[in-house]
């Protein structure tokens, strides 16, 4: 056999990994390194993690739990009954919706592993996947992996970052077998409407498109607002999916625990595909995931009214600072248009150089996210006053 040069072997990614939309943080990401190299103080509002504690009684019951050796073994793909019995209950109590804990929810290691995975389970090569443009990048990136086509669903402002559902041609109605949503929304922070929910259930009907929303957000609003679960319109569970998850509700973004819940068959095709890849949640993770969703709500009234202050703190700001940016009714973002018609990646690299603080451009989150810059509410109160005192001056 031929010798293979070391030298000479360039290690290749897979085509699927180079059919990925290029990174477009790039530039962004070395400017920050670099001013933080010359000790320069970056306030970071770009990434969407959230900076409070996870509450005590918590992380004590995964203490506990960690103790018992009998959680230290393998788990199955799909969790604990105790767990999936906490998460039914919780959305009885939370929307009235009342679902099977053995057929219709699915523990996942934090929602994005199951979003990124679904596509995987649904869809074929050439089939399309109806994904809203800006958007989270999983539901890109998962069907991308699956060799599907990505058919753009624009989020615009004039339609209050609502998918235009009657804009999209027979063909590519026909060609989808899944479609993405997520309200509250990440990145534009728009909330859903009923008719929104009832026409995408009426499209995937015609068409049997699954319906795959993406609830990450329902627990973070402000002034009262109480968002909806697509679960709990008429139909909904006959076409569709609900993704959840404990990270920005009870601040666990690094404890890995969500889930899936909804159309039963659905939910058996992706445990199917995830028993191939993974062995499910740590117990101690899972049990601490039930103390979330049955112990003290408290805590998420004080976490919702510090983000709530910081929205306030924020957008009042920069509208005394002549930026005019509408308030959030949930999500932990602010989607500010980009003040004159700069690309918003310049008009970020501009504002890290002159203030040291980041802010994601919009267009990092497709092509209609272009025009806008979002502003993250996950740093600590003071911190975001300076920022907003920094960008102020600089405006
Ligand atoms: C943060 C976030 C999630 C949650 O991800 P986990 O994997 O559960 O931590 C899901 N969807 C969106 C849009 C998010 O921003």
């Amino acid at each position: 056999m031929p010798q293979l040069e070391a030298t000479q072997w360039d290690i290749e990614r897979a085509d699927r990994l180079k059919a990925l939309p290029p990174y477009l943080f790039v530039e962004i990401d070395k400017a920050k390194r670099r001013l933080r190299e010359q000790g320069k103080d970056v306030i970071d509002l770009g990434v969407g993690d959230p900076d409070l504690p996870t509450p005590p009684h918590i992380i004590r019951a995964l203490q506990q739990a960690a103790e018992d050796p009998a959680n230290h073994r393998y788990s199955f793909t799909e969790g604990l009954r105790p767990l999936r019995q906490a998460i039914a209950a919780w959305y009885e109590r939370r929307f009235g919706v009342t679902l099977d804990p053995d057929t219709e929810v699915l523990p996942l290691l934090g929602s994005k592993e199951g979003i990124a995975n679904l596509p995987l389970a649904l869809v074929n090569p050439g089939d399309a996947v109806l994904v809203p443009d800006p958007c989270y990048p999983p539901y890109r990136s998962g069907t991308i992996f699956a060799g599907a086509e990505v058919i753009p669903m624009p989020l615009l402002a004039e339609n209050q970052f609502l998918p235009d559902l009657g804009a999209i041609s027979q063909k590519a109605a026909r060609r989808a077998k899944l479609m993405f949503l997520n309200y509250p929304n990440n990145p534009t922070s728009a909330v859903a409407t009923d008719k929104l929910f009832q026409e995408a259930i009426e499209l995937a009907q015609a068409y049997q498109i699954v319906i795959a929303h993406d609830a990450a957000y329902t627990e973070i609003a402000y002034d009262g607002f109480r968002p909806m679960s697509f679960l709990q319109v008429s139909g909904a569970k006959d076409v569709g999916v609900e993704f959840h998850s404990v990270s920005k509700t009870y601040n666990m973004t690094g404890w890995r625990a969500g889930w899936v819940c909804g159309n039963a068959k659905v939910i058996a095709a992706l445990c199917q595909l995830k028993t191939n890849i993974d062995s499910g949640i740590f117990q101690p993770v899972q049990l601490a995931a039930i103390e979330a969703l049955q112990g003290d709500q408290s805590v998420l009234q004080q976490t919702v009214a510090t983000y709530q202050q910081r929205r306030d703190l924020l957008v009042d700001a920069l509208a005394a600072a002549g930026w005019a940016v509408p308030k959030p009714q949930a999500s932990l973002y602010i989607w500010a248009p980009v003040p004159g018609a700069a690309p918003s990646i310049d008009w970020a690299r501009k504002m890290l150089e002159r203030t040291q603080v980041v802010m994601t451009p919009g267009r990092g989150f497709g092509d209609h996210g272009e025009g806008f810059v979002r502003f993250s509410l996950t740093v600590p109160t003071e911190r975001l006053r300076e920022a907003v005192d920094r960008i102020a001056k600089a405006l």
